[in-house]
């Protein structure tokens, strides 16, 4: 078999191999419980939890005890919405969200919505963006939580989040940002990005799955959330249950290496990403999504006309790609992101995500694009629509 050139980091990364040598003796050596801090093995588990902790503080500028681990981001972002509905639903119960959030943003909002939340799911521009002046207009006297996430998983378009943070400085809205794709490759500074709460996730960032946290910022008033677990009282009563060392450890060493590696890595994976757009974006009948706008550096969301990129993907087995996000792949619909993005079903069908990560060389970047440029000229060479559209005939 033809070696894996793995192109689908924004699904998950390679644990890097520094965190996985950190983790590994907290499965057979330093085993005990974090809580169990009479004795002296738990009181080092427990200070390696407080390591990585301040790791992540450190990371995102934040303080210590405002992270709440978690299994990852879809438990981060359930809780933040159902707890903060929870919260506040005696007295105001609407929500703003964008159509192009991850299904576990959506999926929740759909959810609240039959428990009598009321959600604006509001439109994004072609480029991805939302209009901050839209958000502006959907903020009513009700409206408790927008959720609005910092960075795409498919197109990598990362929201106008300084416009949309004035826009909501003068409402008493929270502020909930799924960042799980910009945390550990962006410089995010919480003292100076006013998010009431964020979610992520350590597998995105070279981590393990199974790791994430919730933020949550200290404010003078109440937590804004209802407690996720009851149980042993971890985590401030919030979210209970043994604590998961070993993700953690590998959460924290994952934020460790990103503060020190994050401009390495855009030094390298961006001129990739670059070249590989400039040699598949000059085949005919392609489309860059989001181009036109800030967008992650390892991202490359680009349609093949007339192509369909399950196929091409089905038929390029040496090549881990997608055709959208992971999570919603099996699924014939197509991605809900494009299609907010105005693209007809047919040129989302057509549309590839390709998302490189530290682990990537430029020369397998360069054997895969070969292979896609050769491929897509195989499929299009037994397609009738795409003699009519390259005759002209159809647009
Ligand atoms: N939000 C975004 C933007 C994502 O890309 C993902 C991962 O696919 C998630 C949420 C869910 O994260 P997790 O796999 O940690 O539950």
């Amino acid at each position: 078999m033809e070696p894996l050139i793995y192109l689908d980091n924004n699904a998950t990364t390679a644990v890097d191999p520094g965190v996985l040598e950190k983790m590994l003796p907290f499965f057979n050596q330093e085993y005990a419980n974090a809580s169990s801090t009479v004795h002296r093995a738990g009181k080092q588990a427990a200070a390696a939890v407080d390591q990585a902790r301040k790791e992540l503080a450190g990371l995102l500028n934040a303080r210590e005890s405002e992270f709440y681990f978690t299994s990852g981001s879809t438990e981060a972002i359930n809780w933040a919405l159902k707890g903060a509905y929870q919260r506040f639903r005696e007295f105001r119960r609407h929500i703003i969200t964008l159509q192009t959030e991850h299904k576990a943003v959506l999926d929740t909002c759909r959810y609240l919505e039959k428990q009598g939340a009321e959600v604006t799911y509001l439109p994004v521009q072609e480029n991805g963006q939302v209009d901050p002046q839209e958000l502006r207009s959907a903020l009513k006297e009700t409206t408790f939580l927008a959720a609005i996430m910092y960075a795409n998983n498919e197109t990598g378009v990362i929201q106008p989040v300084n416009e949309i943070a004035e826009v909501l400085k003068d409402h008493p809205a929270l502020w909930f940002c799924d960042a799980t794709q910009a945390v550990g490759k962006l410089p995010l500074d919480l003292s100076e990005l006013p998010v009431d709460m964020l979610a992520l996730s350590a597998h995105k960032f070279y981590g393990p799955k199974g790791a994430g946290a919730l933020y949550i910022r200290k404010a003078a008033r109440s937590t804004p959330v209802e407690p996720l677990l009851h149980g042993g009282g971890q985590q401030q009563g919030l979210r209970a249950g043994t604590l998961n060392v070993p993700g953690i450890v590998g959460l924290g060493e994952a934020a460790r290496i990103a503060k020190m590696q994050m401009q390495t890595d855009a030094a390298r994976i961006r001129p990739m990403r670059d070249a590989l757009q400039d040699r598949l974006g000059a085949l005919p009948g392609t489309l860059v999504q989001g181009s036109g706008v800030p967008r992650l550096y390892n991202t490359l969301n680009i349609t093949f006309r007339f192509v369909r990129a399950e196929e091409l993907i089905v038929s390029l087995p040496a090549l881990a790609l997608s055709a959208g996000s992971a999570c919603t792949t099996g699924s014939l619909d197509p991605s809900h992101v494009l299609i907010a993005m105005g693209l007809s079903p047919e040129d989302a069908r057509a549309t590839l995500r390709i998302s490189l990560g530290r682990f990537n060389t430029a020369e397998s970047v360069q054997s895969a694009a070969d292979a896609l440029i050769a491929q897509v000229g195989r499929l299009r060479a037994g397609s009738p629509l795409w003699s009519m559209y390259r005759d002209g005939h159809i647009t």
